[in-house]
């Protein structure tokens, strides 16, 4: 199959091909002919899947096909939501660099930066926006955007715009876009609430669903390296220089943890910055453009920041903490192994963390292989602190500890004896 089997235009295949594109993803080849055919849709499919690709393609085509309807005058007739600014940023790259063959013009606005250059360009005309929730509504706000006219609405993400309190500011945008239009809905998870907000704005939508909801990418080598609380530094910054990683993202729990972390790596001699909700917008854009030039080896990044990240053959992710709430573990991972390509995500878990992990390994599925560096064993007297909700949790909660190293054991056997009482220490805290 290729891209002009599905019925693209060939200024829209030449600009795929450009790209150095020649056979869609399985999302694009499932979306593409029903988004062309004018169909709601409601997509189950990770960022790394081609799925930007995949909405942004035929939403072209579309647009292309008629003319802007207010005298020649271009309005806004296709609104593409994200949940974060790095998002916005990427889907609209990518609208650029698929229409760069086609005469429509688009523009993205988000917070974080000044308003004016943005109304600036709204103000000359554009046939695509693609914009987060808040600044959205700025600018209605402002009346620099009218939603009016809009035909092709994408709901991208929706699982972590709801996720990420959104759902106020997107009741307020769907009463300001036409009734009559096509809704395209993208999202990792389907919970109730998304079903809810389904349900009231896509008519007869078609289900395309291209990895099972919650399921690891499978290209992804996982592992985790038991360590204690505090060494993980120590490790990542020794695991680093020892297998000579060039370019990996890291995740942080928290803000500070992360420029905490960041600043810590640059004593080690590691080049790296941090990339969070407190930076600003000038910060993050430069922190991440760098990284993806090679310029910075380790980016460390909380969540929110991270969500969608689109880096090219990225290597290696790691879980410096693990995350509170277990789908993110798959979102984080699903930064590697893109588009079919092998990629590594390894977690650095202390004994405080091993309810988390259990979630995890839950919803992955899975069990996660565990194996400990030398010369990192977790310190067996340890007890532990469950972390709920972020914060370590010490009352009313069983504590639980590795077990020591037995006497008597040769090097390997105590290696391997202390994987399987790390995964007692998993059970016992289960
Ligand atoms: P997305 O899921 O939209 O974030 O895309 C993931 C990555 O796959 C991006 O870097 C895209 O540029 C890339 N990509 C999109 N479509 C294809 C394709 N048909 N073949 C190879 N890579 C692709």
């Amino acid at each position: 199959m290729s891209f002009n089997d599905l019925g693209l235009k060939a200024e829209l295949v030449r600009a795929v091909s450009e790209k150095g594109y020649s056979t869609p993803t399985p999302i694009q080849s499932q979306a593409i002919p029903l988004i062309l055919k004018g169909r709601d849709l409601m997509g189950s499919a990770q960022t790394g899947t081609g799925k930007t690709a995949g909405f942004t393609l035929p939403l072209l085509q579309r647009l292309a096909a008629t003319r802007s309807p207010k005298n020649g005058r271009r309005v806004i007739r296709a609104l593409v939501v994200t949940p974060t600014r790095e998002l916005a940023a990427q889907v609209a790259e990518s609208i650029t660099s698929y229409g760069k063959w086609l005469p429509l013009k688009s523009a993205v606005v988000f917070g974080g930066v000044s308003i004016n250059p943005q109304k600036q360009k709204l103000i000359r005309g554009v046939d695509i926006l693609v914009a987060t929730p808040g600044r959205l509504l700025d600018h209605v706000g402002q009346r620099s955007v009218d939603l009016s006219s809009v035909e092709l609405l994408v709901l991208d993400e929706a699982d972590r715009m709801l996720d990420m309190g959104f759902i106020h500011d997107i009741r307020k945008l769907l009463a300001l876009v036409p009734k009559q239009k096509q809704t395209l809905l993208f999202s990792a998870t389907f919970s109730d609430d998304i079903k809810k907000l389904a349900n009231g704005l896509l008519k007869s939508p078609a289900l395309v669903e291209v990895a099972r909801r919650n399921t690891a990418v499978e290209t992804i080598k996982q592992v985790i390296h038991p360590v204690d609380k505090s060494r993980k530094r120590e490790l990542l910054s020794h695991l680093i220089g020892a297998n000579r990683w060039r370019q990996v993202l890291v995740f942080s729990r928290t803000k500070h943890g992360a420029n905490r972390l960041a600043e810590q790596l640059i004593t080690d001699g590691i080049d790296a910055s941090a990339i969070h909700g407190n930076k600003s917008q000038g910060a993050r854009t430069r922190a991440l453009a760098d990284f993806k030039a090679g310029k910075v080896q380790v980016l460390v990044a909380t969540d929110i920041a991270a969500r969608g990240l689109d880096i090219d053959q990225l290597p290696h992710v790691v879980n410096y903490d693990l995350p509170n709430v277990p789908e993110d573990y798959v979102h984080r991972i699903g930064r590697t192994g893109r588009a079919g390509r092998e990629g590594e995500a390894v977690s650095l878990v202390c004994i405080d963390e091993l309810k988390l992990l259990r979630d995890i390994e839950r919803v992955i599925k899975c069990e996660i292989p565990k194996r400990i560096i030398e010369g990192y064993e977790p310190d067996g007297s340890i007890k532990a602190e469950p972390i709920v909700r972020g914060r370590p949790q010490t009352r009313n909660k069983p504590k639980k500890r590795f077990q020591h190293k037995g006497k008597g054991q040769s090097k390997n056997t105590a290696q391997h004896g202390k994987n399987q009482r790390y995964k007692s220490g998993r059970r016992a805290a289960a």
